[in-house]
């Protein structure tokens, strides 16, 4: 018997990733690779729909529809990419829904990453059934999606509220790309993380060789800096994560994302930091978890997202 799929797709600057998945939120594959992006937007595509074919091909499957998760803030409603030119140099202003409509001649939706992610944890994955719900993705960026009364917060224009970029301490950390110093990516990225630990921990041999899946895999086995800078990381996260505790009082901040594999380095300093700076809100109500579709959590969403109410579709 054929089973009915969406195409989910997550694009961010290091990996792309693509999946299939049912109606009810199940992945029943994906595939995941280097995002490449001077080789160009057409070169990516083409590579995507290669994916999707293959995944497709695995099983008796009728593809529904695509959704694409992308970092950056977009023009939904012509599905067209806004600026990306810091993750995605080049692809700026790509038309990429109707790329994906001329090869599958099946609707497609574009939305932003932690949007993506944020809708598709409230629709199948722990969010489920709550009113105020935000979640945040920690990997190269960082993302949040703001869910009100059960749907996506959008702002003026239906802008992305940029989250992520909120200051945290203007007296650390290097000025962002997004022109402020001290905002919270610039802090608490995994790449905030990476430069720290480049400046304070590395030596000439391993500058290279250390991620931020390295860095807190050295802190699990007791390397003293590299536990300095996954309490660093900590701080930070915690600092931002409180601020959102205290501006919005949400039923549950679900935390997704390629630096949440290892929450658990950072769960008692977020902990904390909620403990000490929350107290004019009820925090102990406020859950924080780990997202149910942990770093698959944009790719699913995206698939969501063709689902969604107000989903921007190419027919
Ligand atoms: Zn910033």
């Amino acid at each position: 018997m054929s089973v009915d799929v969406i195409a989910g797709v997550d694009i961010g600057g290091t990996n792309i990733s693509a999946g299939i998945i049912t109606k009810n939120g199940e992945l029943l594959g994906h595939n995941e690779f280097p995002t490449v992006s001077e080789q160009g937007f057409e070169s990516a595509v083409n590579k995507i729909a290669d994916h999707i074919t293959e995944l497709i091909q695995r099983a008796d499957y009728v593809l529904l529809g695509i959704g694409i998760g992308c970092t950056g803030r977009h023009n939904r409603a012509e599905g067209s990419l806004g600026n990306v030119e810091e993750f995605l140099p080049g692809w700026q202003g790509k038309n990429i829904t109707s790329a994906f409509h001329d090869k599958f001649n099946v609707p497609v939706a574009l939305e932003n990453d932690a949007d993506a992610a944020a809708i598709g944890e409230h629709t199948w994955g722990i969010g489920q059934g709550t009113s105020r719900f935000l979640l945040v993705t920690v990997g190269t960026g960082i993302g949040v999606g703001l869910i009100i009364d059960g749907q996506l917060y959008r702002g003026t224009e239906g802008a992305h509220p940029e989250i992520g970029h909120h200051i945290v301490d203007s007296s650390e950390g290097t000025v962002c790309w997004c022109g402020s110093q001290g905002c919270w990516e610039g802090l608490a990225s995994s790449g905030a993380m990476t430069n720290w630990w480049i400046k304070n921990c590395s030596n000439v041999q391993d500058v290279k060789s250390m991620n931020a899946y390295e860095i807190c895999r050295a802190a699990n086995m007791g390397d003293k800096c590299a536990i300095e800078a996954v309490n660093r990381q900590g701080f930070y996260l915690g600092l931002g994560i409180s601020n959102l505790v205290t501006l919005f009082a949400p039923d549950m901040i679900v935390l997704g994302g390629g630096l949440m594999r290892s929450v658990n380095l950072f769960m008692d300093n977020i902990q904390k930091s909620i403990e000490i700076n929350c107290m004019l809100v009820p925090h102990h109500n406020i859950k924080v978890l780990p997202a149910r579709f942990g770093t698959e959590a944009v790719l699913v969403g995206a698939a969501s997202t063709l689902l969604a109410g107000d989903a921007c579709l190419t027919h």
